[in-house]
């Protein structure tokens, strides 16, 4: 099928589009917020934040980043399926049963455990290959992390294994995205002490990283030479209190079509338990968007969409697979119809749609589904797409197309 009808079909339907052009703009204002001796790694977990892990990882080594950050072994795996041979860390803690997998492809470990280390270094032993070593502490977040004493213990086997390439070591911040400084403060103590009695071991690696896209803004990040950015590449804000400066912009828009354009009769109620009646005949439409799409349903009654910058009110409850909207008298079937976007045509934000949802930036984006498409764009030109349900090729047509039993 030629490419041109392959995007067709895609903005037919619902889809998102993630613009490579601002993610690019947004990691390299972040490369400068660290300033020139800082490396910067794009964390791309969760499908890139739900935009696409393969274009956003590729897109942020060709904007300037050094590494790529992903929670599972899989999702670096299925980075280097699909070509990315840059350097990834698996931030997360590493699924034992894929600690081997992960070195035959050059993927760096995090270690924080006693068992994470021995299954590391006996995979890396059984391949003769030295494995590549993030060391991370628990400063104060309390979740994946060595405590410090656990941490000395590990840092100083790390160094002086013939089996591992120690190369980083790193915490995370539990509430940079506060107003409150105190917390990220004494974080900052405990790692800078850990760092201190490393140094007179001499088992101090090349690479030690502390902030998050938050600690980036608010400049938490002492004597290090790497930072971790995921929410502010994508153009969100880490939280109402640290946003990112205005200079950033939202990487993805979603978008429907009006699928049935019809007249609701004064005194019908829409959608499942009827919860919105309309009180004179109103101009309506179903949309082909729901919340197996990543359309919350906390939308119901209360979210919009937009036509043309005109504002679109959400009709009763959100379905898994559709949504009734108020619309123009001028809509007609086939429309596009805007979901979330930057806000310029006064479309919901993500930030908005959190906020009707009681949740952060993160969650609207990272649970748009995979079978929503996603357009690539560049320079205002679509420049690939992903339909993770019917893969590349999709089906055949015309006489090739396969008999059905
Ligand atoms: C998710 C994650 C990040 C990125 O955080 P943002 O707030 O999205 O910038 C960085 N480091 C670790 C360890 C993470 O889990």
């Amino acid at each position: 099928m030629a490419d041109r009808d392959r995007v067709q079909e895609i903005l037919s339907g619902t889809h998102a589009v993630i613009d490579l052009d601002r993610y690019s703009t947004n990691i390299q204002l972040l490369k400068q917020m660290a300033g020139p001796d800082r490396e910067l790694m794009a964390i791309v977990k969760a499908n890139a934040y739900g935009h696409g892990a393969v274009e956003c990882a590729t897109a942020a080594f060709e904007a300037g980043a050094t590494y790529a950050g992903v929670a599972r072994v899989d999702e670096a795996l299925d980075l280097r399926r699909a070509g990315v041979t840059g350097r990834i860390l698996v931030i997360g803690p590493p699924n034992p049963a894929q600690v081997r997998i992960a070195l035959v492809h050059q993927i760096a470990l995090t270690v924080a455990t006693e068992e994470s280390l021995a299954a590391v270094e006996r995979a890396a032993s059984e391949l003769g290959r030295p494995a590549t070593v993030h060391l991370k502490a628990d400063t104060g977040l309390h979740r994946y992390g060595a405590l410090p004493e656990l941490f000395l213990a590990l840092a100083v086997r790390l160094k002086n294994s013939p089996h591992i390439d120690f190369e980083g070591l790193y915490t995370h911040y539990s509430s940079a995205d506060d107003a409150t400084p105190e917390p990220t403060e004494r974080q900052i103590e405990i790692m800078s002490a850990l760092i201190r009695q490393l140094a007179e071991e001499d088992a101090i690696p090349r690479l030690v990283h502390l902030a998050n896209s938050a600690g980036i803004i608010e400049g938490y990040f002492p004597d290090t030479n790497l930072v971790r950015a995921g929410i502010a590449t994508y153009g969100l804000d880490p939280s109402d209190e640290v946003p990112v400066k205005a200079d950033f912009k939202p990487v993805l828009s979603l978008r429907t079509v009006v699928s049935r354009r019809f007249t609701l009769p004064a005194g019908e109620s829409v959608s499942y338990n009827q919860t919105y009646t309309a009180e004179q005949d109103e101009e309506a439409a179903s949309a082909p968007i729901g919340y197996a799409d990543g359309l919350e349903r906390h939308l119901s009654n209360q979210g919009w969409f937009t036509h043309h910058g005109r504002r679109c009110p959400i009709l009763g409850r959100v379905c898994m697979d559709q949504t009734v909207i108020r619309v123009p008298a001028d809509a007609r079937e086939g429309d596009l119809v805007a979901v979330v976007g930057d806000g310029s045509m006064g479309e919901m934000t993500v930030r908005e749609v959190g906020e009707f949802c009681l949740t952060n930036t993160y969650e609207p984006v990272v649970r748009i589904a995979v079978r929503v498409p996603r357009l690539f764009v560049r320079n205002g030109q679509m420049v690939s797409w992903s339909v993770p349900l019917l893969g590349e090729g999709g089906l055949i047509e015309g006489d090739r197309a396969l008999p059905v039993e």
